[in-house]
């Protein structure tokens, strides 16, 4: 049985002032029967550990350098995220792998380094609308699943897959409930060839203008154990809302 996860994800947004998000979250769903975690950019992550102390919001990273420590001018280590308070990092999102260059080669190597500091690696992947209208959407992410994942430490407690349609994030636009169904099948499918029955314990998160009003129907779809979510995880009433579907 995998427990449900509401995952959200704040971009490069946020200060100081929006940790009262969290604190209004964690007031509205007291014992959730869902996992719930915030990733905010890398300057709040130390202080919403704090304020996230005692509820149940986890709190993680939106990356991770592959190396833990060194002359990476800018870059964070899953050591450090670790040191300051989160317990999960989302890796290979869309916008690292457009805005960074980032390859399965560079997930993959970020995934075992956040492995090694018992971070749960939340791998995303996703096709953008050129390859779906080509009929490569299936391809295209079981060629993203294999290199972008480890061979060895691979399970429920350590992974999550993420998958993001690239042209549904920010965008309003949600693959029909087949297609989200189509995929997360087939995700499930090669994570248990790859890597057995261990796998059927990984959770898969759809991701991409999950907002309140869509997030019951596609939270019914089997091999959907929740959602990542961007634009509609700032608010916590949004939030709230989109937690409340998946309980
Ligand atoms: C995301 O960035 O992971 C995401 C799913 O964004 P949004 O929910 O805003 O589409």
């Amino acid at each position: 049985m995998r427990r449900r996860l509401a995952a959200g994800n704040w971009k490069m947004n946020g200060t100081g002032a929006a940790l009262a998000e969290v604190t209004a979250l964690s007031g509205g769903h007291p014992n959730p029967q869902v996992d719930i975690l915030i990733c905010p950019p890398a300057t709040l992550i130390q202080r919403m550990a704090e304020v996230a102390r005692g509820t149940a919001i986890a709190v993680g990273g939106q990356d991770c350098h592959k190396a833990r420590t060194g002359a990476h001018t800018g870059d964070v280590s899953a050591h450090m995220l670790h040191e300051a308070g989160a317990s999960h990092v989302i890796l290979g999102h869309s916008e690292r792998r457009t805005d960074h260059g980032e390859t399965d080669a560079t997930v993959r190597a970020k995934t075992e380094a956040a492995l090694d500091e018992k971070l749960v690696a939340i791998v995303c992947v996703g096709e953008t609308e050129t390859q779906r209208d080509a009929g490569e959407t299936l391809s295209v992410i079981g060629t993203q699943l294999q290199g972008s994942l480890p061979d060895h430490g691979v399970n429920g407690a350590t992974i999550v897959i993420a998958y993001e349609p690239v042209w549904a994030i920010g965008t309003g636009r949600v693959p029909t409930l087949d297609q989200i169904a189509e995929v997360h099948d087939f995700i499930r499918a090669g994570l248990v060839d790859r890597f057995g029955e261990d796998a059927q314990g990984i959770r898969l998160l759809y991701g991409g203008s999950v907002k309140p009003a869509n997030a019951a129907d596609i939270f019914a779809i089997s091999n959907v154990d929740g959602a990542l979510v961007g634009g509609a995880s700032l608010k916590a009433v949004d939030f709230s809302a989109i937690i409340s579907a998946l309980e």
